[in-house]
């Protein structure tokens, strides 16, 4: 009988996300977007006061995101947001960089760059994808204002999408959906718990090793091809329905 190998890849990934950045040469134009990250959990899972979702994404050359993982995110904020207006996503380019990226210069590459603020009964999100890596090539982006999140597109081309690595669609939607349950308040940043289910040695992360809102996602690629995206678990559902959410 044939000897059957199995071959696993094991990847730890991680998320650094309670930054929060208000410092002068960073200020926006709009005093809306910025405020520190969670402020505007209500705002964006409720329709109380915005009734459209306006996403703007920016890549630099070469990091431009999936249509698959766009779209990804759109059927995850209609599934947990209130926002009978629509949620409108867009992606355009910026000038290239490659220099590693920190929060500060993150928050000037956006000061530089945004274009789509919060208005009327509009609130707008903005995505960075930077071409360089993070200090930390395991370290795949974060959250850093009310409305503002970065994603590392080097480290997350790095990590994804050859033999024995997960799909480059299943890494970004992963990261991108992560970023947005901290704007989202998730966990204990804005949006309150209903039972206590934050793992307080890392942050504000979930304490159930499944739920997206885990501090670092385990990837595990082997033959059967592992490639699914976690999803929020009840307890993590159930703060954010609490906080306006559907
Ligand atoms: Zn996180
Ligand atoms: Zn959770």
């Amino acid at each position: 009988m044939k000897k059957q190998l199995l071959f696993i890849a094991y990847v730890l990934f991680l998320f650094s996300c309670k930054k929060e950045n208000n410092t002068n040469p960073e200020t926006l134009p709009n005093s809306y977007s910025d405020q520190a990250l969670g402020k505007s959990a209500n705002d964006l899972l409720s329709d109380a006061k915005y009734t459209t979702l306006n996403i703007q994404v920016q890549y630099m050359p070469g990091y431009e995101l999936e249509t698959a993982t766009i779209t990804n995110l759109t059927n995850y904020l209609n599934g947990i947001c209130n926002k009978p207006g629509g949620i409108n996503i867009t992606q355009t380019q910026i000038a290239a960089n490659g220099n590693t990226f920190t929060v500060d210069s993150a928050a000037i590459t956006e000061r530089i760059n945004r274009t789509a603020y919060t208005s009327g009964n509009a609130i707008a999100v903005y995505i960075l994808v930077t071409d360089g890596y993070d200090t930390s090539q395991a370290t795949l982006g974060f959250a850093y204002r009310n409305t503002s999140i970065c994603l590392f597109g080097k480290d997350i081309f790095t990590n994804s999408g050859g033999l024995l690595q997960v799909s480059r669609v299943a890494l970004e939607t992963s990261v991108l959906e992560h970023e947005f349950g901290h704007i989202l308040g998730l966990v204990n940043l804005g949006t309150p718990m209903q039972v206590f289910h934050q793992d307080t040695v890392h942050g504000n992360h979930c304490n159930n090793t499944h739920c997206l809102m885990y501090y670092s996602i385990d990837t595990h690629v082997g033959l059967s091809g592992m490639n699914t995206v976690p999803v929020l678990d009840s307890n993590c559902l159930n703060d954010l329905r609490a906080n306006g959410g559907k």
